[in-house]
């Protein structure tokens, strides 16, 4: 295995390979330093040569507050979880993957043995390892990462690796549609129109959606929404967010993503959704407790549902990627190479120059 970037180094006759990898070594610290190539371990595992990375709204978290809740960054640490990338060695009983094979990852190792897994819900595994999520695993901002073979899916070689890296969110997008059940002709409100609620956005038209309203703070997130199908934008600092959607349905909305993580846009959904809608949580606040007027739920009727990331989504995500069924190309808003994963980290965590999806290349 040699790389323009892995070194050999020779100490004491004994021959290992390094790579470059970020770590955060503080509060918004990032460090480039050289690391050994990770090594297979156990059978299943395959080496990946990482090729694109996106930033997250929680590898934010973690950069800027050093936690998301009671998960708390040691120092120091790599993180990263939305990837791609190329198989570069497989372990002896890898079965579906082969050297030089394009894969995208699901960023969560399940165990596929405890009591979630057995009932199917891997996502809620009760030992899940995660990348890049402090005190599970390492994160994927590093030259080579090993991961299961069953976290791995095989892309074609059409598909670039940050579209490859892109199933990651849009999987959630995904999969918090399908909480929200049918939602064929309904009308939707997705408050946040960050990469989460853009991924919501284009899985709930996917599957059918009726009208799509979309709020955010920065007008350039609220007009890429408007260029990627949305039907109706609008910024809360600018407008009454709920007074005006009413005027457009009067009957109001069947469910309403919350993807921004703030009390304001809870508090938004209960007054837009209609009697027996559904509020769907996906944002992560940086605070500890959600209030919710208990008048107004009781009332409505309103089901709250919250979404843990997601749950076997990768592949179908994958298969309406290939598919040509969305196109989510203008996500993409800046890429970095390595050398400048600080600065990347330092314009998502400023939310500057329209900044939607950060991609680093490797
Ligand atoms: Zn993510
Ligand atoms: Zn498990």
């Amino acid at each position: 295995m040699t790389t323009k970037n892995s070194r050999r180094d020779h100490k004491d006759d004994i021959c290992f390979l390094t790579m470059k990898a970020m770590i955060l070594t503080g509060i918004r610290r990032i460090e480039i330093t050289e690391k050994p190539v990770p090594e297979i371990s156990q059978s299943d595992e395959v080496l990946i040569r990482i090729r694109s990375v996106g930033v997250c709204g929680s590898d934010i978290h973690y950069y800027n507050e050093g936690k998301i809740g009671s998960q708390v960054v040691k120092f120091p640490f790599t993180f990263g979880h939305e990837c791609s990338g190329i198989v570069e060695k497989t372990g002896s009983g890898v079965k579906r993957l082969k050297t030089g094979d394009r894969v995208a990852i699901d960023p969560a190792m399940p165990c596929y043995n405890c009591s979630q897994c057995r009932r199917g819900r891997y996502h809620t595994c009760l030992n899940l390892r995660f990348l890049g999520c402090p005190g599970q695993a390492e994160g994927c901002l590093s030259e080579y990462i090993v991961m299961p073979e069953r976290s791995c899916y095989k892309i074609d070689n059409t598909m670039p690796f940050d579209i490859a890296t892109l199933s990651e969110p849009l999987s959630i997008g995904l999969y918090a549609t399908e909480l929200a059940g049918n939602v064929q002709g309904r009308k939707i409100g997705i408050l946040g129109s960050g990469p989460i609620g853009v991924s919501v956005m284009l899985m709930a038209l996917h599957r059918g959606a009726g009208r799509v309203f979309m709020t955010d703070l920065i007008d350039e997130r609220l007009s890429l929404a408007s260029s990627m199908g949305a039907h109706w934008t609008g910024n809360p600092l600018k407008q009454d967010i709920v007074g005006d959607i009413k005027r457009e349905e009067p009957e109001l909305l069947d469910v309403v993503f919350e993807c921004c993580g703030k009390q304001e846009a809870t508090d938004q959904a209960v007054k837009l959704l209609k009697p027996g809608g559904m509020l769907v949580i996906a944002g992560i606040p940086s605070f500890s407790e959600w209030k919710f007027s208990a008048e107004d739920i009781r009332r409505k009727e309103i089901t709250i549902r919250n979404v843990r990331r997601q749950n076997e989504m990768v592949q179908p995500t994958l298969d309406i990627l290939s598919a040509g069924k969305i196109n989510p190309e203008k996500m993409i808003t800046h890429t970095f190479d390595l050398d400048h994963v600080s600065d990347a980290f330092e314009l998502v965590a400023g939310y500057r120059d329209g900044v939607m999806k950060a991609m680093i290349h490797l």
